[in-house]
């Protein structure tokens, strides 16, 4: 089975290309003339329903979506599905993450806590969408420790039962319990992708 996977984030297609060995994927720069659809939905379901339904309609193909994002307890689950533009520009990581220490400056550690989300969604062409979500507990940083590893906010994020963070661990640690990884070995199991 040939699946399309709906992302133009290149770190993303990298991930999920390790966690999907031995299926076909298709990136969607094999067709650069689709336009990307705006994710207007104001939850990680809707917005990845939104992702895959619209490039299995536009190409045929089996498509698989992930939105995700990180939730901050202290700030009401923010940034949540505004992650990549929290701070205004969308994907301007340097911007986001500051702006999050700042939001979150003079919070104690132990009220630190958060969550990265990842939902994923399945919609093949002639059968309901499938929707399911992993997520990976942990704490905020009160500044950003980095060892060239990672994306997005992984520099502040370390996840529960480590000392380092998400951007300082190495790949594969976080490959075995990022949420991703959660929501990736739930639809191995449950959507039989193998
Ligand atoms: P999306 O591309 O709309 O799903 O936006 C996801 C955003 O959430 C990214 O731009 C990052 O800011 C953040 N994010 C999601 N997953 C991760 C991760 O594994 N590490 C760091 N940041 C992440």
């Amino acid at each position: 089975m040939k699946l399309l996977i709906a992302t133009r984030n290149a770190h993303k297609l990298a991930e999920i290309r390790e966690m999907l060995p031995g299926v076909e994927l298709v990136g969607t720069d094999a067709f650069p003339n689709v336009p990307d659809p705006e994710e207007t939905g104001l939850t990680f379901e809707a917005n990845a329903r939104i992702k895959a339904e619209a490039w299995r309609d536009a190409t045929g193909l089996p498509a698989l979506a992930d939105d995700s994002g990180l939730e901050v307890d202290a700030l009401g689950g923010e940034p949540g599905v505004r992650s990549a533009r929290y701070a205004g520009t969308h994907g301007d990581t340097a911007a986001n993450n500051a702006k999050l220490l700042r939001e979150l400056a003079g919070v104690p550690p132990e009220r630190r806590t958060a969550r990265f989300v990842c939902v994923l969604a399945l919609a093949v062409p002639g059968q309901p969408t499938r929707v399911l979500r992993g997520e990976c507990r942990g704490t905020i940083l009160p500044e950003g420790r980095d060892a060239g590893h990672g994306f997005g906010y992984d520099p502040l994020f370390v996840p529960e039962g480590y000392d380092q963070s998400f951007g300082e661990l190495p790949d594969a640690v976080k490959a075995a319990l990022s949420h991703r990884a959660r929501a990736f070995a739930a639809a191995r199991r449950d959507w039989a992708l193998a």
